[in-house]
Order: structure tokens, then C-alpha cells, then sequence
């Protein structure tokens, strides 16, 4: 063998050593990549910092705190412990949006329908869009930090009131259709009981663990100021006409819905009797979501069966007059 030939053949194993090290190189990376890629999302209760730690009876399913608003935005394509909480209210949020867009072809249609007709059944639809989009984005950014967390909690109150708000108002305005001065007092009480609840929302020393309880009962008292109008409308109208007015059979069965929704989340049923169990599926939060979209649809067949009351007998009535 030359020197020549020799040369030749230490350069060649110099470049195969050299592609075996690029080679090398690049598994490494791509073994890196795949580590991040696959890097655990859910945690425990242990495993999360004490700000996100809200119930106990929740054992794991956790996002831990991101720092990141594009993770928590990630968040929405895999399954954690507030996967049921985000999509059970941004799916019928959004539905209600679109419902606003086309009320002309869904909402039934009389020859006296007219724009104040549209306006304040729209007004139901924005106040559950309100609700449901501002819940279901306080759902997905809470385990950003503690400071958009807090904020989103506000939000999330803040959005059950303009929707009970909203939803009474719009009632308000059908069951006292002939009578605008009971229409504007109830509707000055619903708005004086959703001013207070935002407060008890919003305020720092409300929003304390052990006033959990005392949050859900003054929700539930706005819920039952609904029972105001329908004494008066009981004393003014008579029992029949009361009930066909506002279509009380949907609006108990609201309250109801509500209700039992509140107790639930208040007393974190059924986690509590089976810690670890619900963390993913069924927890009392969940629970609730879902109770409050249910609540919503019943306020809605009420609403839609007054308004056609209203143009079916009492107009009609009120032109003969
Ligand atoms: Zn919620």
C-alpha cells in the first residue's frame, strides 16, 4: 500500500467517524424533541402549587401552573380535570352567539312581532353567550397564575349574573307586556340583586374559601327574587293567567335546575363521598355546567312560549279594546 493510498484511507474513516457523529447528533436531538413533545401534562393534587389547589376531593387531571397562555390554549386539545368544564359551556356559548344572527328564521314569526320583540329576546342569547364564553375562558387560562386565575374567577361569576340577569329581564318584560310600571320595577330589583351578587363575585374578602357556601346562597336568593314578580303577578292576574304568562312550569323547573346546581357545587357532590373518583368525569363543577346550560334551555322554551302568548291572545285582546 502507497502513502498516498494510506492518506486516502484515514480520510475516508475520518468522514465515516464524522457522519457517525452527525448521525449520533441528530438521534439525540430528535430523542430530545420527542422527550419534550411527550413531557407529562396531567398532575396531582400534591404536584400543584397551592394557589391551584381548590378541591381537595379532586385527586388528579391537573394542567400545572403554565406561565403561558399559548399552553393553556393547548390545553384545550388533550383531556385534563377542566376539559368537561371548558367545552360544556363554550359549545352552547357559541350556539347561543349564532342563535342572535338568525333569530329572524328561529324565533316564530306573528304580523305584530316587531324589532322590541327581537331586541329582548337577543338580549337572553347575549346574556348565555356572555355567561357560558366568559366561563369556559376562565376554565381554560386558570392554571396560567395565580393573577389570571383570580381575574378569570371574577369573570366567571360575573357571567352567571348577567345571565340570570338577562334571563329575568327578558321574562319580566313578556309577563308584564300591558303593565310597563311592573315591568320596570322588577326589572329595577333584578338589576338591584345582580348588582349585589357582582359584588359578593367580585369583591376579595367574598371570594375567600370558607365564604364558598354564602357565594352560592346569595345566588341562590337572586334566583329566588324571580318569586317577587310572580306574587305580584298572582295578586294582579289570578293564578291562570300568571302561569300562561310567564310560562311558570319552564321557570320552575329553572330555578329548580339552578338550585341543584348550586348545592351540588357547594357541597362538591358526588367528589366528595368518593375522592378521586370524578376528577376527569362527572365532578360537582361539571355538574353544575352543565345544570346551568339546562336551566338556560328551560328559560328559553318559557320565553319563547310567552312571547307567543303575548301575540297570540293579548294583543289581539289589547287592539279590540
Ligand atoms: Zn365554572
Amino acid at each position: 500500500m502507497t502513502t498516498r493510498t494510506k492518506m486516502k484511507k484515514r480520510s475516508i474513516n475520518k468522514n465515516s467517524s464524522s457522519i457517525e457523529i452527525e448521525d449520533k447528533d441528530k438521534t439525540l436531538k430528535k430523542v430530545v424533541t420527542h422527550t419534550t413533545s411527550t413531557k407529562r401534562k396531567l398532575y396531582t393534587w400534591h404536584e400543584i402549587p397551592d394557589w391551584q389547589k381548590d378541591n381537595e376531593y379532586i385527586h388528579g387531571g391537573y394542567v400545572k401552573e403554565t406561565n403561558s397562555f399559548t399552553e393553556c390554549i393547548n390545553s384545550l386539545f388533550y383531556i385534563h380535570n377542566e376539559t368537561v368544564n371548558i367545552y360544556s359551556h363554550l359549545i352552547p356559548g357559541l350556539i347561543s352567539l349564532g342563535l342572535v344572527t338568525i333569530d329572524k328564521y328561529c324565533v316564530p314569526k306573528f304580523n305584530t312581532t316587531t324589532m322590541t320583540d327581537y331586541l329582548f329576546i337577543d338580549l337572553f342569547f347575549v346574556g348565555a353567550f356572555a355567561c357560558l364564553t366568559m366561563s369556559s375562558t376562565f376554565h381554560c387560562l386558570k392554571s396560567h397564575s395565580p393573577g389570571v386565575a383570580k381575574f378569570g374567577n371574577k369573570l366567571d361569576y360575573l357571567g352567571i349574573v348577567v345571565l340570570i340577569s338577562t334571563s329575568m329581564v327578558s321574562i319580566l318584560y313578556y309577563g308584564f307586556y300591558d303593565n310597563s310600571f311592573m315591568f320596570y320595577l322588577f326589572s329595577g330589583i333584578t338589576l338591584m340583586f345582580g348588582t349585589a351578587c357582582a359584588i359578593v363575585s367580585l369583591d376579595e374578602k367574598f371570594r375567600a374559601r370558607e365564604w364558598r357556601a354564602y357565594r352560592a346562597a346569595m345566588f341562590v336568593m337572586f334566583g329566588l327574587s324571580a318569586f317577587l314578580p310572580i306574587g305580584a303577578g298572582l295578586i294582579y292576574y289570578g293564578s291562570h293567567e300568571t302561569w300562561t304568562r310567564v310560562q311558570l312550569k319552564w321557570i320552575i323547573l329553572e330555578g329548580l335546575f339552578y338550585i341543584f346546581g348550586a348545592f351540588l357545587y357547594g357541597g362538591r357532590l358526588p367528589e366528595k363521598y368518593c375522592p378521586g373518583h370524578y376528577d376527569i368525569w362527572g365532578h360537582s363543577h361539571q355538574i353544575f355546567h352543565v345544570l346551568v346550560v339546562v336551566a338556560a334551555l328551560c328559560h328559553l322554551m318559557g320565553l319563547i312560549e310567552s312571547y307567543r302568548y303575548v301575540h297570540t291572545y293579548m294583543i289581539p285582546l289589547m287592539m279590540q279594546a
